[in-house]
């Protein structure tokens, strides 16, 4: 578990205690680096399904990839750690209630984009755009364009 401050690999659990029914461990942390404390949700990585990636390649759930990718989209958004990680907790809940053994990265980049779009739209959008350019251009543009029209700005260009 890595330091979200410092990146130090190594950290000191110095709370821990089951939440969410028994299904997650809330951890606090401390970081031998820096020392600043932050807070992890951790699941039993043997509880979620296997990812099937585009290609067809399976492999396990990855939670850090996951968690670089939504840190990539709220960069300089006013965002909390504490948010993210509520977040990754509420996808993996949503991957082991899907009840299968493996699931399409596609079910994965789904979830991110329901909980980022409750979360910031702006990170949504930056999640969206990378996700999307390879899956579905024009439900990606239909979205850029509700979005614009509830915050009553005009659609910005899309490029392609
Ligand atoms: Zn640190």
């Amino acid at each position: 578990m890595r330091c979200p401050f410092c990146s130090a690999a190594d950290t000191k659990v110095i709370d821990s205690r089951l939440v969410a029914d028994g299904d997650q461990v809330r951890r606090r942390r401390e970081c031998l680096g820096c020392s600043e404390r932050f807070t992890t949700y951790e699941t039993a990585e043997l509880m979620l399904p296997r990812i099937i990636k585009q290609s067809g390649v399976r492999e396990p759930f990855h939670e850090d990839k996951l968690r670089q990718g939504i840190l990539r989209a709220i960069e300089k958004r006013p965002v909390s750690v504490e948010r993210v990680e509520h977040m990754l907790s509420q996808i993996k809940r949503a991957l082991i209630a899907t009840g299968e053994r493996e699931v399409a990265s596609r079910v994965v980049g789904e979830e991110v984009m329901r909980q980022l779009k409750a979360v910031d739209h702006v990170a949504f959008v930056r999640f969206a755009s990378v996700y999307r350019s390879f899956q579905d251009l024009n439900e990606f543009r239909a979205e850029i364009e509700r979005l614009a029209e509830e915050q009553g700005e005009p659609a910005p260009g899309v490029a392609g």
